[in-house]
């Protein structure tokens, strides 16, 4: 049978590989593998959501309220603005494919970093759209500003803080840029980790409702899988004015987030003590990341997220390093697959934190 043909190259996500994958093929006990590979809450979610997801078991029977009222009220509440300025996705990925199908089509060109998460890309390919991407590795306004005016694109996305590198950029940077661009350009500003971001630099920190005030063109993400905890939920958000929000709105399938995935979403979002808890604790344990990686004379990008990026040297090899990882129980993010020579850790619990730096120091030296 034929297929479309966008996709014949078509390379699919490839996701983290999930614990039982290294139990089966390893024969490693479950209770020694560690996953640091996907930037998930190593301290779990709020103890609230437990309770609350044990409560709903009895009205599993039922559809989901489509209208999502619940979560969106707290989202309303949180970020300050209207319910009809948000719209709820499986995760802010199928956001971020409602934004492409709403904005896109085969003519159009879609802008991102030289070095970004990887959805962006694959659904502009889902459509048939040409990816242009920046040169430099960190987000450079300037050079996103120069390929604007060259391109024309119909959507820009601009990931602050970045995935995998975790750099991010000044909001003032950023909105001054986004000031530049005519209304018809969809910039899609991807905060999935805007909590750490806030947390270590304010001066970083980009809030939706500014930008909803300021920009009719924007269209911010926001995600439940990283500070909060609830990466198997799936559940993300987009905010953005009525217009844009009205438009994504034609393409959500019904019911497109559980019932389940609603009430944890809601009661994690009203649980900020667990969140800030989190956060502090990994910019704690970041911390020695950051002395590992000096001890063993290798780079880190600065991070501003829940991960770091290790930078090996020119005799040392990424793939091999995290290939060495796994068959112990350790996995990690191998950024060869990106061009970089690099290993993307995701920052454990303590103790995760030390077997990762016991493995990986014989590895590294
Ligand atoms: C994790 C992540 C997302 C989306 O996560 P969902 O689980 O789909 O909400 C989006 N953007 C970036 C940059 C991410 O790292």
């Amino acid at each position: 049978m034929k297929f479309n043909p966008v996709l014949d190259n078509l390379v699919s996500y490839e996701a983290g590989k999930p614990i039982e994958l290294v139990v089966r093929d390893f024969g490693i006990d479950p209770k020694d593998v560690v996953k640091l590979a996907s930037n998930e809450n190593p301290y779990g979610c709020s103890p609230k959501v437990q309770q609350a997801v044990g409560d709903i078991v009895s009205k599993m029977a039922l559809y989901p309220d489509d209208s999502m009222y619940k979560l969106k009220a707290g989202l309303s509440k949180r970020f300050n603005v209207d319910e009809k300025e948000i719209i709820i996705g499986a995760g802010s990925d199928q956001v971020i494919e409602f934004a492409i199908h709403a904005k896109a089509n085969a003519q159009s060109k879609i802008l991102i970093n030289s070095i970004t998460f990887a959805m962006y890309e694959i659904y502009a390919h889902h459509i048939g759209a040409e990816v242009i991407r920046t040169k430099s590795r960190e987000h450079d306004m300037d050079e996103f500003y120069e390929l604007y005016l060259e391109h024309k694109p119909s959507i820009i996305f601009l990931c602050v803080p970045n995935n995998p590198t975790g750099e991010s950029v000044d909001a003032k940077a950023v909105k001054e840029f986004i000031a530049k661009i005519d209304k018809e350009t969809l910039v899609i500003v991807d905060g999935a980790y805007m909590e750490y971001t806030h947390y270590k630099d304010p001066s970083k920190a980009l809030m939706p409702d500014e930008l909803v005030a300021s920009f009719e063109n924007v269209l911010y993400l926001g995600t439940f899988s990283k500070a909060y905890g609830l990466g198997g939920m799936r559940v993300g958000y987009g905010i953005a004015s009525r217009d844009i929000i009205m438009a994504l709105y034609k393409l959500r399938p019904p019911f497109n987030v559980t019932t389940l995935s609603l009430e944890a979403a809601s009661v994690a979002l009203e649980d900020e003590a667990f969140v800030e808890f989190s956060i502090a604790k990994n910019f704690e344990e970041m911390g020695r990341y950051d002395a590992f990686a000096k001890k063993m004379g290798i780079q880190t990008i600065d991070s501003y997220t829940n991960f770091v990026t290790l930078c090996l040297n020119d005799d040392q090899d990424s793939t091999e390093l995290a290939d060495v990882l796994l068959r112990q129980g350790m996995i990690v993010r191998n950024l060869k697959g990106y061009g970089l020579n690099a290993i993307r850790v995701t920052i454990g619990t303590p103790a995760q934190n030390d077997r990762f730096f016991e493995l990986t120091e014989p590895l590294l030296s």
